[in-house]
């Protein structure tokens, strides 16, 4: 069976003005609907594979047949990737996490303001194309790390659940080259019930790919 892409969960013009409906619009139909089918058009050329989750595609990405294993890891990493990040912002969100997730924030940052600071940091540290991310590892503790380009840390054997795209299609549009703004307004349009659900997901050692 193909790999899906998962509807936008909300209104393309709903998270205004951090980020704008056009923006919403080319990065959800476009990039993401382009991962997803050009990792199903990889796929098609050992089908038997379909069998295998996204999440499960990134953590064995070793013993992927050669000739599509460059293909998963770019296309099935942009899938992957994607469905975290649409799923993780909503109309109505930012604010502060709560419950275990909080707990855990704090445990590691020392404060939830202490994690904004160094996370916001990382992300606008990268250079070129990537993602910064919060990840589980397989002890349950946490790790603020980054990642080229589509590279997912299921392929390093930690599970993301908190995720920002700083891929100049993410923001471009808006905010032109200043990716510290587009950044300090994303705090504004990240729902954390939502990283609460990954994050309890993930300390089961799951990845949810939500369609
Ligand atoms: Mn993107």
């Amino acid at each position: 069976m193909p790999y899906e892409v998962a509807p936008l969960p909300y209104a393309y013009n709903a998270l205004e003005p951090n980020i704008d409906e056009l923006t919403m619009h080319l990065h959800h139909d476009r990039h993401y609907a382009g991962y997803v089918n050009n990792l199903n058009t990889a796929v098609e050329k050992h089908p038997e594979l379909f069998r295998m989750s996204i999440a499960d595609l990134l953590r064995n990405i070793n013993t992927i047949p050669e000739d599509i294993r460059t293909a998963v890891r770019n296309q099935g990493g942009g899938a992957a990737n994607h469905n975290l990040f649409f799923d993780i912002m909503g109309p109505n969100a930012g604010g502060q996490p709560t419950g275990p997730l909080a707990d855990a924030i704090n445990r590691t940052f020392s404060s939830f303001d202490q994690f904004k600071t160094q996370f916001s940091s990382t992300a606008a540290g990268i250079f070129g194309s990537g993602w910064a991310w919060l990840t589980v590892d397989p002890s349950g503790a946490i790790t603020l790390e980054s990642t080229p380009n589509q590279d997912n840390p299921l392929m390093s054997g930690r599970i993301p659940f908190f995720g920002l795209d700083v891929w100049e299609h993410a923001y471009y549009l808006k905010y032109y080259n200043v990716r510290a703004d587009y950044i300090r307004n994303w705090w504004n349009v990240v729902n954390w019930a939502n990283v609460a659900r990954r994050y309890e997901a993930a300390l089961k050692g799951e990845f949810l790919y939500i369609v």
